[in-house]
C-alpha cells in the first residue's frame, strides 16, 4: 500500500524498495510484481522491470495490466534506443564468437521479446537453442516462422532436432524439404532423410534381435551387435512391393516371393551335357532342387512351392489371374512383351514406361 503511495507520489526509488520487501515476503505477490515493474521502468531499469513482469506473469499468465505495461515498456525502449535491437544482435553474435552460449540465449531472447514476428530473430534463437542441444525449444522457433518462409537450412536443422526428439515422420518431412528447396544438392539433408527412414522402419523389427539396420553411406547396412551362429535367423522382412529388376528380369523366378526358380539345365544351357560326372555330382549336391509350381488355370504365373502359390492367390492373383478377370491377360502380355504393345490404333510402342533402372 505505502509501495502504491510512492508510486503516485513520483518517489519512485522507495516505491520499489517497499515492492521488492513485499515481493521477498511472499513471492506469490503480484501486486508486488506489477509495483517494481512499474517503478523499474520509471528509474530506467528495464531489465528489472522485464524480470518483475515477468514474475508476475508466471503468478498470473494472462494479467491485463501487465500486458499492458510490457507493452509501453517496449515502446520506452525502442524509444529511448531505436538500434537497440541491432544492438543485441550483434552482442548476441559476439557471445556466440565466443561460445558463450547461455549469454547469446539471454540477448537474443531479449530482441524475440522486443519483436515476437521477427523470423531472423527467431531463426537466431533456434540455432542457439540447437548449440545448447534444447531440441524442443529450436522447433518452437521455427515453427513460428511461416512454411513458405523456411529456408532449406531452417529445415534441416529443424528435421535435426526433430530426430533427436525421435519424432521421425516428422523428421522425414523437414528433411526432404531441405532436400526438395536444395534442389538436390543438400547431400547431408538426403542422407539423413534416408537415415531417419531406415531407423523408424527397421527399428522395430530388430528390436529383440541382435542386429540393427542402419543407413551408412554405403546404403542400408545391418550390424551385428553380437556373434550370430550359424542358420540363426536375426530379421525378419516382408517387402510391400516386389518386382525383378532390368537386369534379373529374364531369369526366373518366384512370382510371390522372388526366390530363383533357375534350374542348372536353363543355366548351363547345351554346356551342361559336356561336364564330366563329377561336376554334374556337385552340380546335384549344390544346385538346391527346383520344382516349379504353376497357376493351373492361366499358367502365367511361376512359384517355388504351393504354399507360395496360395498366397499370391490370397494376395493378388485372384484379381488379375485371367481365368477370373479377362482383361488380366493384357497385363501378362505388357510384362511378356517388355511394356510395349498396340494402342488403340494399332499402333506398337511402348505402353508401360515404368522400369526401374
Ligand atoms: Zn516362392
Ligand atoms: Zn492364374
Amino acid at each position: 500500500m505505502r509501495g502504491e503511495c510512492h508510486l503516485l507520489a513520483q518517489s519512485f526509488d522507495k516505491a520499489l524498495e517497499d515492492g521488492r520487501a513485499a515481493f521477498k515476503k511472499c513471492a506469490e505477490n503480484i501486486g508486488a510484481c506489477i509495483l517494481c515493474g512499474k517503478a523499474a521502468v520509471k528509474l530506467g531499469m528495464y531489465a528489472d522491470a522485464l524480470t518483475y513482469f515477468r514474475a508476475g506473469l508466471l503468478i498470473e499468465p494472462k494479467n491485463v495490466v501487465i500486458t499492458q505495461e510490457l507493452k509501453t515498456l517496449q515502446k520506452v525502449i525502442l524509444k529511448k534506443d531505436p538500434d537497440l535491437e541491432v544492438k543485441l544482435v550483434q552482442a548476441a553474435y559476439e557471445c556466440l564468437s565466443c561460445d558463450e552460449q547461455s549469454k547469446a540465449l539471454t540477448i537474443i531472447s531479449k530482441a524475440v521479446e522486443m519483436d515476437p514476428t521477427n523470423l531472423f530473430y527467431r531463426t537466431f534463437r533456434a540455432q542457439v537453442y540447437f548449440n545448447l542441444k534444447n531440441w524442443a525449444k529450436v522447433i518452437q522457433d521455427y515453427w513460428v516462422i511461416p512454411k513458405a518462409q523456411r529456408k532449406p537450412d531452417v529445415w534441416k536443422q529443424g528435421g535435426k532436432a526433430l530426430m533427436e526428439l525421435w519424432l521421425p515422420v516428422l523428421a522425414e518431412f523437414w528433411l526432404r524439404k531441405a532436400t526438395q528447396l536444395s534442389g538436390g544438392k543438400d547431400e547431408e539433408a538426403a542422407h539423413l532423410f534416408q537415415k531417419v527412414r531406415v531407423k523408424r522402419l527397421y527399428d522395430p523389427l530388430t528390436e529383440d534381435q541382435p542386429v540393427v539396420v542402419e543407413f551408412t553411406e554405403f546404403g542400408r547396412a545391418v550390424f551385428a551387435e553380437r556373434d550370430i551362429a550359424k542358420g540363426e535367423t536375426v530379421m525378419t522382412d516382408l517387402p510391400m512391393v516386389m518386382a525383378q529388376s532390368v537386369v534379373s528380369r529374364n531369369i526366373p523366378a518366384c512370382f510371390n516371393c522372388a526366390v530363383s526358380l533357375i534350374t542348372p539345365q536353363i543355366y548351363f544351357g547345351k554346356r551342361l551335357a559336356g561336364f564330366d560326372k563329377d561336376q554334374r555330382a556337385l552340380i546335384e549336391e549344390c544346385w538346391p532342387n527346383v520344382d516349379i509350381v504353376y497357376c493351373p488355370y492361366c499358367n502365367m504365373e511361376t512359384y517355388c512351392s504351393k504354399i507360395c502359390r496360395q498366397e499370391a492367390w490370397d494376395n493378388y492373383h485372384s484379381i488379375i489371374c485371367p481365368r477370373e478377370n479377362p482383361k488380366g491377360h493384357l497385363l501378362y502380355e505388357l510384362i511378356k512383351n517388355d511394356g510395349y504393345g498396340y494402342t488403340k490404333d494399332g499402333q506398337w510402342k511402348e505402353l508401360w514406361g515404368g522400369h526401374y533402372r
